[in-house]
């Protein structure tokens, strides 16, 4: 029967169908996991990313990450052409006038006057022209007279009016600055591209600040803290998947005044000048722009201060060194690291 026949070709059709998807289907599943990485040079710094693929979505997510980060450095720069620079010069251009936010800037603006509220106003995304006097964008000698003028009245982000999609403000000296908080941004939305594209295990390294996905094979990421004092590192650990550890410290990038007194780019909004006690501080944290916006933070406290201030940003582990090579640790954190030298170090109750 013709019917019959038909039945029997388009039944061995699906048969043979389905075969050939399953055979697909395992000799994907059979693909080794491998490991796929790229190096981006991004955000004055290096930033690695290692994914664990089975597939060959390497090549095009890493053009994609590429993309992404050219993009956000231009936007987010605060001295090179683009749209956190135009919006800076159009804020004090004419006091009081309302600009544009551009989308780019929308999120970093936000959380910019979320932090400085929970910081009480020691994380100011607001003092880039202090920033700038201090001369640690461009490598320049600190202008000091500009630095007394700013000092007089430091701003601050209730400087910075908003109103819908606009903003203004009527402090001449108000310039965003977001070094402290847009790696912890570009970290976070890198890793959104790699889940979107379901990647599950990977790692993000933006010059030593790092997000962790999934595991490396059989076993946790490892990372490395660095010792402020010496090269090497200090200690080290394993990161649970989905977190990450932010550090910020005055041995990265400073200058050396007549005093030999060390200049680092971290300012201390109460007194304009770099703060003074700290050393380093590490923040480990689920989301990269509160570690990052954390790790700055702690920079400018005291170590009486330090456990305020971490509830405060709601953050529970945290390693703090100071220049006299006092460490203060939450336990949290400490239960988790394997110090190389502890003997360099003099551990103090928090
Ligand atoms: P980080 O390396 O993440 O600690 O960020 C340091 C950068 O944050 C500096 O280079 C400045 O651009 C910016 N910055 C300096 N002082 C402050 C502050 N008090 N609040 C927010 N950002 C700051
Ligand atoms: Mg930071």
């Amino acid at each position: 029967m013709p019917g019959t026949k038909a039945a029997t070709t388009l039944r061995s059709i699906a048969i043979r169908l389905s075969l050939s998807l399953l055979l697909a289907f395992l000799l994907t599943a059979c693909q080794p996991d491998q490991l796929a990485k790229q190096q981006f040079l991004q955000f004055g710094t290096l930033i690695e990313v290692t994914l664990v693929t089975s597939g060959d979505d390497a090549a095009r997510l890493f053009g994609d990450i590429e993309r992404l980060l050219q993009i956000r450095h231009r936007q987010w720069h605060g001295w090179l052409d683009g749209d956190l620079k135009q919006f800076n010069e159009a804020l004090t251009e004419k006091p009081g006038r309302e600009v544009a936010v551009p989308a780019s800037l929308r999120e970093l603006i936000q959380d910019s006057h979320y932090y400085p509220r929970l910081s009480d106003g020691l994380f100011n995304p607001a003092i880039g022209r202090l920033v700038a006097a201090w001369g640690f964008h461009r490598q320049h000698p600190p202008d000091h007279e500009m630095i007394a003028l700013i000092s007089q009245d430091i701003p601050g982000m209730d400087d910075l009016i908003l109103r819908g999609q606009h903003a203004s403000t009527r402090h001449a000296q108000l310039q965003l600055d977001f070094g402290g908080i847009a790696k912890g941004l570009a970290v976070r939305q890198i890793a959104e591209l790699l889940q979107r594209n379901h990647i599950r295990d990977f790692i993000i390294n933006a010059g030593g600040d790092v997000f962790a996905a999934g595991r490396k094979g059989s076993r946790a990421w490892r990372v490395a803290i660095d010792n402020p004092f010496a090269d090497g590192i200090a200690a080290g650990l394993e990161l649970r998947a989905g977190e990450s550890i932010f550090t910020s410290g005055n041995y990265r990038r400073f200058q050396t005044d007549d005093q030999q007194r060390r200049r680092h780019h971290i300012i201390d909004p109460r007194t304009g000048e770099p703060s003074t006690i700290i050393s380093a501080a590490t923040v480990i944290h689920p989301d990269p722009v509160r570690a990052d916006v954390a790790a700055t933070t702690l920079m400018i406290t005291t170590p009486a201060g330090l456990r305020d201030m971490a509830r405060a940003l709601d953050i529970d582990q945290f390693l703090v060194i100071t220049n006299d090579r006092q460490v203060f640790v939450s336990d949290t954190l400490q239960r988790r690291l394997s110090w190389r030298q502890p003997e360099d170090f003099s551990f103090q109750q928090l």
